[in-house]
């Protein structure tokens, strides 16, 4: 296999610049497509304005001058006759074209103008003259350091020397029915389209290609979960189990009622169970996924809820403590920083089965956790989950029944084509009593008003979020706003009558536990955060979040944000400090419904942010856009089925592959 070190002009440095892009195979590489395109159209120096783009034949009118600076920058300046008159050219590095630029040839300027000085600065010379009349220029994502010059051009040497090793995922038989070009040269048309409408018919095609082998993965999935759908019938006893509920301190709604029944009657059945619960952020998910635990303990079995964070899985175990706390049921915590003497011990008793339930991370679906007798699986925001990991722990136990939790609004035809056979539970309406959160968008010279509002709600013994993009300055953008700098302005500001203190990601798992306890038991009035914060988290006397740069965040994530404050009684608030595109964060002004947030979310930012802030891995797409190609989405999913179960083509070179993919070597 060629590496990315074999392209030519690769060298070390770019190596590690496109690294940093997450590009690190000739695949990612010629994949790295362009996000948008330049329409560039033969212009003239009268109708073209001021910092325009610009291309433009001429004529060379004077010989070339070179200026040389230090560290190879070298830059060049000659005078070009076009039919409206002459310009001044400026081109950087190209010092090696000087002696073809001789006086009276005819050339061709790519570059934008700047009219009051009458120079075009020039990112592209041509000499054979361009044929057509507009030219379509690729754009990409960038690094520093990187230009879009350099990785077209690295594409494109990719393409010329490796396109033996670009596999192709689309069988011949289908190629041939869609008539689609071959992945080669639709490879070589979308970095370097000729025209909008071969442009257009590749797009198609990659972006098919991409959502075939997505939904091959969820097809084999879903085949494979069918072929072990018998569950264990359990009983469970409804009276004991009602108790329980009535010592539940507030009253459950319907919604969450008619979940819990949904449940009850899978567990009873000797289906396997499969289920998605779904509700926005503050319906109440975790209670009905307890009282699951809590029937399924009943019917003899041990259940194991799995959580993507440690402070949320903590969080969760004293939660269930405290409702438990009257019974004899054995509740374990296992994360990532339980001490390894603990570890063991919790591994041998779950082995044992004198654990009935276990929360944690990650770390339950280590190869040496086993089971007893592992009756029930709940994931909680389950997004935030590879679909391997997920079905990784369903295998612990011997047909387990299956319980997702998510607060992402997936509209319900995607949920059938992503999740197939998955039953689901929808929690629409919000727990009594919640009142509205006030939604303030402010801009930076307001940030007096809003130390107002802070010092107002500590006044009123309440506590408060405060969230930036960063943990410390200079992390690339210097001007985002970090949670360092913050606790230093929140401690001039505040510190003197309230304790304030910081939590993020790259703490230990245990101190940020620490952290959360002390917040939760308001010894921390003021917490500082990054989106760690984001999932989950619960404490009913923090009223107020204040979120600096939002407009660095997608809606959703800061919809997310929001739903950590007014989850208790008191009024709540969430202020939006931004410096620019305020404009966009009005919606969170004016609605609180995660669905219709999420759906403006798209229109703004196209895909990305549908399936949650941080979802796994699985779900990006480099070309395709969930709901844009959702006709393609379906015909990917029809074909992939057709030809994950057709035996005629188990030999297949892209079969085998794509099962490797999802099952590893
Ligand atoms: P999510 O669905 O976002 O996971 P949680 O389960 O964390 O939401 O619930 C949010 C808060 O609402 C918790 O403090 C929980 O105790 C409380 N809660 C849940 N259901 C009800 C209810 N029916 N009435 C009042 N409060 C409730
Ligand atoms: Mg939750």
């Amino acid at each position: 296999m060629a590496e990315l070190k074999d392209v030519k002009g690769i060298g070390p440095k770019s190596l590690f610049l496109l690294e940093k892009m997450g590009i690190t195979t000739i695949d990612d590489l010629v994949m790295h497509y362009p996000f948008r395109y330049e329409l560039l159209k033969r212009g003239n120096l009268e109708e073209t304005k001021d910092g325009e783009q610009i291309i433009i034949d001429g004529k060379v009118e004077s010989m070339p001058i070179l200026m040389r600076f230090k560290s190879n920058l070298n830059k060049m300046n000659f005078r070009l006759l076009t039919q409206n008159g002459g310009v001044g050219i400026s081109i950087f590095n190209r010092a090696f074209l000087k002696s073809h630029l001789t006086v009276g040839t005819t050339i061709t300027v790519i570059g934008k103008l700047d009219k009051k000085k009458n120079i075009i600065t020039a990112s592209d010379i041509k000499f054979e003259g361009l044929t057509s009349k507009v030219k379509i220029e690729p754009v990409y994502h960038l690094t520093n350091g990187i230009t879009n010059k350099n990785i077209h051009n690295y594409i494109n040497m990719a393409m010329l020397m490796f396109s033996k090793e670009i596999f192709d995922y689309i069988p011949e038989y289908i190629q041939k029915e869609y008539n689609f070009p071959n992945k080669k040269t639709s490879l070589n048309i979308i970095h370097n389209p000729s025209t909008a409408d071969k442009l257009k018919q590749v797009t198609k095609r990659l972006k098919y290609e991409e959502l075939f082998a997505f939904m091959f993965k969820i097809n084999y999935l879903k085949n494979e979960r069918k072929k072990n759908n018998k569950g264990i019938r359990k009983e469970v006893d409804r009276e004991e189990l009602n108790k329980l509920i009535k010592k539940i301190p507030f009253e459950l709604t319907n919604d969450q009622n008619k979940a819990v029944d949904d449940i009850l009657k899978d567990l009873e059945k000797d289906y396997r169970m499969n289920r998605l619960l779904q509700g926005d952020v503050g319906s109440g998910k975790t209670i009905v996924s307890f009282i699951a635990m809590y029937a399924n303990y009943l019917a003899g079995f041990q259940s194991a809820l799995m959580a993507p964070t440690e402070i949320l899985a903590t969080q969760h175990y004293n939660n269930l403590r405290e409702l438990l706390k009257e019974t004899d049921i054995n509740v374990e915590l296992l994360i990532g920083s339980t001490p390894k003497k603990e570890k063991e011990r919790i591994h041998k008793e779950l082995e044992e089965g004198t654990i009935n339930m276990v929360i944690g991370t990650h770390a339950l679906i280590q190869e040496e956790v086993n089971y007893n007798n592992l009756g029930l699986v709940i994931t909680d925001e389950q997004h935030r989950f590879g679909v391997n990991q997920r079905e990784n722990l369903k295998n612990k136990g011997i047909t387990p029944d299956i319980l997702y939790m998510s607060a992402t609004p997936i509209p319900r035809t995607y949920a059938l084509t992503l999740y197939g056979d998955m039953d689901m539970s929808i929690i629409k309406e919000k727990p009594k009593g919640r009142k509205k959160i006030k939604t303030y968008v402010k801009s930076n010279d307001e940030i007096k008003d809003v130390l107002q509002m802070m010092y107002d709600e500590l006044e009123s013994n309440h506590q408060i979020y405060v969230i930036a993009p960063l943990i410390e300055e200079g992390e690339g953008k210097t001007d985002l706003q970090s949670v360092m700098n913050l606790k230093d302005q929140m401690m001039l500001a505040f510190g003197k009558k309230y304790k304030i203190d910081i939590i993020h990601g790259k703490m230990a798992g245990g101190a940020k536990e620490l952290i959360m306890q002390e917040f939760l038991q308001n010894n921390i009035q003021i917490l500082i955060s990054t989106t760690v914060i984001e999932v989950g988290v619960d404490v009913k006397n923090a009223t107020t979040m204040v979120i600096f740069d939002a407009n660095r965040f997608g809606l959703s994530t800061l919809h997310q944000l929001r739903g950590r404050v007014g989850r208790g009684e008191d009024e709540s608030k969430c202020i939006l400090i931004s410096k620019v595109d305020t404009k966009r964060l009005e919606i969170m002004e004016q609605t609180e419904d995660g669905f219709v947030i999420s759906e403006e979310d798209l229109k703004l930012r196209g895909h990305g942010d549908l399936f949650g802030t941080k979802q796994s891995g699985d779900m990006e797409f480099k070309i395709a856009n969930l709901k844009e190609d959702y006709k393609i989405l379906l015909k990917a999913r029809d074909d992939s089925k057709e030809y994950l179960e057709n035996k005629d083509y188990d030999k297949d070179e892209i079969k085998k592959k794509l099962i490797k993919g999802i099952i590893g070597s």
